[in-house]
């Protein structure tokens, strides 16, 4: 947290699990379509065309008001936002102004353990505009191409009053929300394009910058961190910092002025009147029995009900896939075990391999792993080696376990191994007679390599303990 900065967010984040757009019947599946074939003269803004507005959208929209702890509007009302830009060619974009749907909220959001409230200012509905394809980079292309499939998909904009303190809060708060949206089912943040944001971002006593449209959930930290620097870099050299607007350049990681106050655009607003205002308050209480289990509550009944640590609850809410799959696991073996073997080194693997848990094995062969863990077939090392198998090559466990030599050597291997070890390492043995505990760490190090990891650590540790007491 740095005491000077001073971040505010506007997150736009596409309501892409709806299967129509926000105000016509084009479906919203066009990822990887060809250019412009998901198109109707409504969303390509034709004059004439009417929109009809998605009931489910607005349902999406106040299901995500709740989940930020908003209030709810009694009335809701669309806006034409007057600019033109050839993203847009009716030179409106329909989004809200006024009443919006909804206001007021909190979330938290936490850094190195510290939890701290985030005030939500607004949640609204917009329409997207199409998309602007540049040749090369913004500043150097020599001409655009404008794909409107994405014109009119449905988006919310969650807006954020200036709480964040640091570029890591920011990162933090937007994948708590990525994590709420996708608990309610209402947004895949996989798709490219989900989710862009506006960030605000001033030190201090100094003028306020906005980066636009930063795409990428790494990008929102780099971005800020560019920014941050950028400013104490000039108010150390005692330049003034101007209001602008700036665009993030993510593959040069900098920002660069897209345009200054004096520029500034002065949208003009009027009601939208092919959209009659929608009176909404009494969807509220039907939508908050449809609220499903969100990630604190989730977090706290994993702790009660699976007698599992706070961090591995934490670890395994943030993510609903991740909940899911632990769920199904838990349900059929020792659940604090399988909190261990899904939180730490499933998840870890995956990490490692820059997947998430949809690219995972099914919870089926997890089970098994755990149930040869339990009966001591396998030692942790060997359920190690199951689990990279099937991530990079896929298989059944029970074949891995047998193809790869993984089930634990017989007691009476382990027992000639300990011995050959000892007889083989008289200096360490030595040593630990005369009270250096790390030779131990050595000589148990020396049977796992004699038997090639398949010895179980434990026994080989109160094997050596015996042995060499005897032989005292
Ligand atoms: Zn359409």
């Amino acid at each position: 947290m740095e005491d000077d900065v001073i971040i505010g967010l506007e997150i736009h984040c596409q309501l892409n699990k709806l299967n129509s757009k926000l105000f016509c019947g084009c479906s919203t599946k066009h990822h990887g379509s060809e250019p412009n074939t998901h198109t109707c003269p409504v969303c390509l803004g034709l004059p004439g065309a009417l929109p009809v507005i998605n009931k489910k959208a607005v349902e999406y929209a106040i299901m995500v008001g709740l989940a930020l702890n908003c209030g709810i509007a009694e009335h809701t009302q669309f806006y034409r936002k007057n600019y033109y830009y050839p993203d847009l060619p009716r030179g409106f974009q329909i989004t809200q102004y006024d009443y919006p749907i909804a206001e007021n909220g909190m979330m938290t959001v936490d850094v190195d353990s510290i939890e701290r409230p985030v005030r939500i200012k607004r949640v609204h509905m917009e329409e997207d505009p199409g998309r602007l394809v540049h040749q090369g980079s913004i500043e150097t292309s020599k001409y655009v191409l404008v794909d409107y499939n994405r014109s009119g998909m449905p988006l919310i904009e969650v807006v954020t009053e200036p709480d964040l303190r640091s570029p890591k809060e920011a990162r933090r708060f937007i994948n708590k929300l990525r994590n709420i949206l996708e608990y309610l089912d209402v947004f895949d943040g996989s798709l490219e394009g989900a989710l862009r944001v506006d960030a605000n971002v001033s030190l201090k006593g100094g003028a306020r910058v906005e980066i636009k449209n930063i795409s990428s959930y790494k990008g929102v930290e780099r971005a800020l961190l560019f920014e941050i620097s950028r400013q104490r870099n000039m108010k150390r050299r005692g330049v003034t910092v101007t209001q602008e607007t700036r665009h993030y350049d993510d593959e040069r990681n900098c920002t660069i002025t897209l345009r200054s106050k004096e520029q500034a655009e002065e949208y003009r607003y009027f009601p939208e009147a092919d959209l009659v205002p929608l009176s909404v308050k009494d969807w509220e209480n039907k939508l908050k029995a449809r609220l499903p289990e969100l990630p604190e509550a989730k977090r706290d009944r994993f702790r009660s009900q699976y007698g599992i640590s706070d961090n591995h609850a934490k670890v395994l809410t943030a993510e609903i896939r991740l909940a899911n799959y632990y769920e199904c696991v838990a349900g059929k073996c020792d659940p604090v075990m399988a909190a261990t073997w899904v939180a730490d080194y499933l998840k870890g693997e995956l990490n490692y391999r820059d997947r998430d848990v949809r690219d995972a094995f099914e919870p089926e062969k997890m089970i098994f792993i755990i149930d040869q863990l339990k009966k001591a077939i396998i030692t942790d090392k060997g359920a190690v080696e199951v689990i990279r198998v099937l991530l990079d090559e896929g298989g059944e466990p029970a074949s891995i376990i047998k193809s790869r030599n993984l089930a634990k050597v017989e007691s009476d291997i382990t027992r000639k191994a300990v011995t050959e070890v000892i007889s083989e390492n008289a200096s360490a043995v030595q040593d630990l007679r005369s009270g250096k505990p790390q030779a131990m760490n050595f000589l148990v190090g020396m049977v796992m390599k004699k038997t090639r990891g398949r010895a179980d650590p434990e026994e080989v540790n109160l094997l050596l303990r015996e042995l060499l007491e005897c032989t005292l």
